[in-house]
């Protein structure tokens, strides 16, 4: 196998340098790497459908006889549109074929044929529209489907395959040792090979699917645990003793269980372990990760080292330096902001201070990573929302320390495997429980006929004192067809509410405006505050009670309901008003979906299957490398599995004299080299 990766592409027949650089456009560029290239999808012609059993939509083969002669009719434009009717001793289909003068000479009436296609509807009957048709003799198998590109088709790209796996050697080495293979029933790998491109049937394609996929996996999780155990080697930074009861001291309520177990897997991971923390603290919004930072800084300054939390915004930033201060106050630790919009003194200042030791806990954006940021004895770093960093940046900010301990946050409820794959080079804590007495946000859907009643509703809560956001998914007109949070602000002081102090926030609009704002927002001198998704992470006005989102079938769920998240912050009821004119049977679902539950970790699970785990991330930020075949939303119970078995490998693996394991280090290796991360 190995040596096919090392004959080029050119080598086949049929491809010449020409056709050799439409393969390499697919990534294609040596015969092993098309026996790597997985059909996309396969149309099935190796079991027909009954016709009866054939729903609308369905893209079915089905086995039938022509039962009439093929009538042709000319209509607009000159073409001509041939119809027949065929019947499978289960049902009729009516065949129609749009200007192709041969059909009638090529179906011949009481002959049996496969078709195959998409079932529609006319009239009454089930019909298709220009199926791909042939005789039973030839067509009862599986075709592969590959993605393609413009000048080489599938068809083209399945010859070519059937020579790649002609070449494949008599026996292949397989990189899964035979007793991985039996415990979890997988296909060998040659077998998996040749049936992935040329199954007889679909059973054929499942086995296949399923030992390549788990191949992918078990090499995922192993580099990523090697990933972990290289994470795992680096430490200087140890603290003592565990300071929290001195902490605990501070708050004004008493901590959740959650809280406390999260908070005390941190400290464990900090006190006398030769390694440094590397833990993702994962919990619903409102659910308190703030304190669990605030509470693992606190240890670490107490010990004698410098604490930073990392946050995604200016306004995020500033509200975590306020609530630090406060909670700080009258303590020893000194606690300080560093963000993009201060002045160049200003941030002198506080770089000088960080510098020389001065400052203990310096909250910040991502102006902590710039050049000029020194610490003196960098202990802990925290990253608040990770979702919104990328790795890099998390590890740029870790540079600034000898090893620091690092604790990741993230309020993004991703499926618990999930997060193991995305952050497999971290432990994880997760506060399932929110604090006590939280209000339930009361969600609905409308939409805009009842647009004025959800305005006087929120004008009725403004005169009891309330406060609300209104979201729009757009800044401004350049985005058609979308609501501008800026002319939508124009709208409302103009119209329904005239009378009330509204203003709008944007991600374009300047630092100190925006914080301004923000400012006024939370002192309660704005009564509607229209913007853009830049709330969307952290802040909290406890007055504020309504929140209402305008075209909200253009949100991922697990946005609306970090959304939701910025009211039922205080003692008032609140709730959150989701505004969709959207018909599509899809979006009412996911949005009712969020009616029904207030469940983060729900809502993510039912994001995951909608839209898959790209949303959770932007694609690459997670640093995965991009995988062929397995599908991390689709494939749970394999990579539970896999899993499983990287655990049973994990001594034989890491002992790089055992030969047999050999083939799993080199795609590891492969896999982990093209995302760009070195392993060694
Ligand atoms: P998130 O997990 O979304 O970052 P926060 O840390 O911002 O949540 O906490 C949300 C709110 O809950 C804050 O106002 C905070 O003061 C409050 N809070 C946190 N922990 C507790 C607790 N144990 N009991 C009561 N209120 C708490
Ligand atoms: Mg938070």
């Amino acid at each position: 196998m190995a040596s096919l990766f090392e004959i080029p592409i050119e080598h086949l027949n049929g491809i010449g340098s020409k056709k050799g650089q439409l393969y390499r456009k697919l990534g294609i560029d040596t015969v092993g790497a098309l026996v790597r290239f997985y059909p996309r999808t396969y149309e099935d012609w190796s079991s027909p459908c009954p016709i009866d059993k054939a729903e609308v939509g369905d893209t079915v083969c089905i086995k039938a006889f022509v039962m009439q002669p093929v009538s042709e009719t000319i209509i607009s434009g000159g073409r001509i549109l041939a119809k027949t009717r065929v019947y499978d001793g289960s049902d009729h289909l009516i065949l129609t074929f749009f200007n192709n003068r041969y059909i009638r000479s090529m179906l011949k009436t009481n002959e049996e044929y496969l078709f195959y296609g998409k079932i529609s509807q006319s009239g009454g009957y089930k019909e298709m529209v220009s199926p791909v048709f042939l005789r039973p003799d030839v067509g009862e198998v599986v075709h592969p489907i590959y993605s393609q590109v413009a000048g080489l088709t599938t068809k083209q790209i399945e010859a070519s395959a059937k020579q790649a796996v002609a070449m494949l050697p008599e026996v292949i080495i397989d990189p899964i040792p035979d007793y991985i293979r039996y415990k979890y029933n997988l296909a060998g790998l040659k077998s998996a090979l040749t049936k992935i491109h040329f199954p007889s049937n679909m059973e054929d394609v499942k086995k296949a699917r399923r030992r390549l996929i788990f191949e992918e996996l078990l090499v995922l999780v192993l580099g990523l645990t090697s990933i972990k155990s290289i994470a795992k080697k680096r430490s200087e930074i140890v603290i003592s003793a565990d300071h929290t009861e001195e902490f605990v001291g501070l708050l004004p309520y008493t901590l959740t269980n959650a809280q406390k177990r999260a908070i005390g897997d941190c400290i464990d991971d900090m006190i006398n372990k030769k390694s440094s923390m590397n833990r993702l603290v994962q919990g619903d919004v409102g659910s308190g990760k703030t304190m669990v930072a605030a509470a693992c800084a606190y240890s670490c300054i107490m010990e004698g080292y410098q604490a930073a939390m990392m946050a995604p915004t200016e306004i995020l930033a500033a509200q975590h330096y306020e609530t630090f201060s406060k909670l700080f106050k009258g303590t020893k630790v000194k606690t300080a902001l560093l963000t993009g919009s201060m002045t160049a003194k200003q941030k002198r200042i506080i770089l000088q201070a960080l510098s020389n030791g001065e400052i203990d806990f310096i909250v910040g954006t991502h102006s902590l990573i710039s050049d000029n940021v020194e610490f003196s004895k960098l202990g802990l770093v925290i990253t608040d929302e990770q979702h919104r960093f990328g790795v890099r940046q998390r590890s740029d900010l870790l540079a600034k320390g000898k090893n620091p301990h690092l604790l990741v946050m993230s309020a993004t409820p991703i499926p618990r495997t999930l997060a193991l794959m995305i952050y497999g080079d971290l432990d994880l804590s997760v506060i399932d429980e929110l604090p006590p007495g939280r209000q339930v946000v009361d969600t609905m859907l409308i939409d805009d006929s009842v647009r004025l009643r959800a305005y006087n509703f929120i004008i009725k809560n403004i005169n009891e004192g309330r406060q609300c956001y209104i979201v729009c998914p757009a800044v401004d007109n350049n985005e058609t067809g979308l609501i501008s949070a800026v002319d939508y602000a124009e709208d409302l002081k103009k119209g329904s509410f005239k009378d009330y102090r509204v203003e709008v926030l944007h991600g374009k609009m300047k630092a100190s405006a925006k914080d301004d704002v923000m400012q006024r927002f939370v002192k309660g001198e704005i009564d509607v505050l229209v913007s853009t998704t830049v709330i969307e992470v952290g802040v909290n006005v406890p007055n504020a009670v309504i929140m209402m989102i305008e075209n909200a079938d253009r949100f991922g769920l697990s946005q609306l309901h970090q959304l939701r998240g910025r009211v039922g912050r205080g003692e008032y009821k609140s709730y959150c008003i989701l505004v969709s004119n959207s018909k599509g049977q899809d979006a009412r679902r996911r949005l009712r979906a969020l009616c029904q539950t207030n469940d983060g970790f729900v809502i993510a699970d039912e994001d995951l299957k909608l839209r898959g785990p790209g949303d959770f991330f932007g694609s690459r930020q997670h640093g995965l490398p991009e995988l062929k075949i397995a599908d991390l939303a689709e494939n749970v119970g394999i990579l539970h599995d896999a899993q499983e078995a990287a655990k049973e490998l994990l001594d034989e693996y890491n002992n790089k004299d055992n030969l047999l394991l050999r083939g799993l280090r080199a795609e590891v290796r492969m896999l982990f080299n093209n995302a760009g991360q070195q392993l060694n």
